[in-house]
């Protein structure tokens, strides 16, 4: 299946006015991750917090709805969350977990779970996973050359980045400023051409932009929590939904791009074993 295993497919939104200001799309990350800690579903999440430098994360412990919404956005580049899982549980004693990972980190942590070699008391502390979707990213150098020197701006004047309609966004408070994607390409993480999850296929609840209109997000409930967490909380009004069908573009957007991401990783994996060098499958 182009999307992973899964149980329902929405389009949905916070209807919280200040998490649908600080979020990149509907808020679900922040949305969700505050609902459980609400909740006690989980005591605290590794998010991908504001780190020293303008746009360069660095992951940290949320336990309060204002950690998370400081960490709302989405960041371009790195942020290794699944290294900070270890602190959360050590150092921060938190015994039911949440966090926020790309696909190749949810990847990273599904098989902590299955294979704890010196995780065992960390990776079962994992009680809601939220994945993200992503195409690609890029080393923090990507993004000076995108911002400084290709739109002459400096990276503290930037509010808010997206990826979409063929364009890299850059918005300030007072301009929008875009770069078609072609100038991007050969700026991604080199690992990125072999990945082939596109929507985070073994998360909780996955989320991203693509088949929802603007300030909505498409949400895919997967495992039995997941899929209960996410509908608890819009029984209570934290999310506002639409049937994905009735949207534009809708579902056949994410599964094209989906099935294009995959073809063209087993391209490139095939391409790598011709030439005698690792894989990852
Ligand atoms: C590198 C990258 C590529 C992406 N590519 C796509 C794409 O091709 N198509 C698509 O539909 N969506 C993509 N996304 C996801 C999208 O940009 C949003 O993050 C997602 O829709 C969640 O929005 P939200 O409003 O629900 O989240 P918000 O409520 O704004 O919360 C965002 C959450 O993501 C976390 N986060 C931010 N940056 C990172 C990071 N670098 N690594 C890990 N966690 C992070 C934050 O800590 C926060 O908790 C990508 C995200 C990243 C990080
Ligand atoms: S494309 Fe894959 S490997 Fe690259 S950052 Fe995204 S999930 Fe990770």
């Amino acid at each position: 299946m182009v999307l992973g295993t899964y149980k329902e497919i929405v389009s949905a939104r916070s209807t919280d006015r200040e998490i649908q200001k600080l979020a990149q799309d509907g808020g679900i990350v922040t949305g969700l991750l505050a609902y459980a800690l609400d909740e006690g579903i989980i005591e605290g999440a590794v998010v991908a917090g504001p780190g020293k430098e303008f746009w360069k994360p660095e992951p940290m412990v949320a336990m309060t709805s204002d950690e998370l919404k400081a960490a709302a956005g989405t960041k371009y580049t790195f942020s290794p969350n699944v290294l900070m899982l270890k602190k959360a549980v050590r150092q921060y004693g938190i015994e039911k977990l949440g966090t926020v990972a790309i696909p190749c980190q949810t990847m990273g942590i599904r098989k902590a779970q299955t294979y704890p070699f010196g995780v065992r008391f960390v990776a079962d502390k994992i009680k809601l996973l939220v994945g993200i979707y992503c195409m690609e990213n890029f080393p923090y150098t990507s993004l000076q050359t995108f911002i400084c020197e290709k739109l002459g701006l400096n990276m503290e004047l930037v509010e808010k980045m997206d990826i979409g309609k063929g364009k890299f966004w850059v918005y300030t408070q007072d301009d929008v400023y875009t770069l078609p994607l072609k100038e991007t390409h050969g700026y991604e993480q080199a690992g990125c051409k072999i990945c082939k999850d596109y929507v985070a296929e073994l998360a909780d609840v996955s989320t991203g932009s693509v088949g929802s209109p603007d300030g909505w997000s498409t949400v895919i409930t997967r495992t039995d929590s997941g899929d209960s967490i996410f509908k608890q909380a819009v029984e209570v009004g934290i999310f506002e939904t639409k049937p994905i069908e009735e949207v534009k573009p809708g579902l056949g957007l994410l599964e094209k791009l989906s099935a294009q991401k995959k073809e063209k990783a087993e391209k490139n994996i095939a391409a790598r074993k011709e030439m005698g060098l690792p894989t990852p499958y």
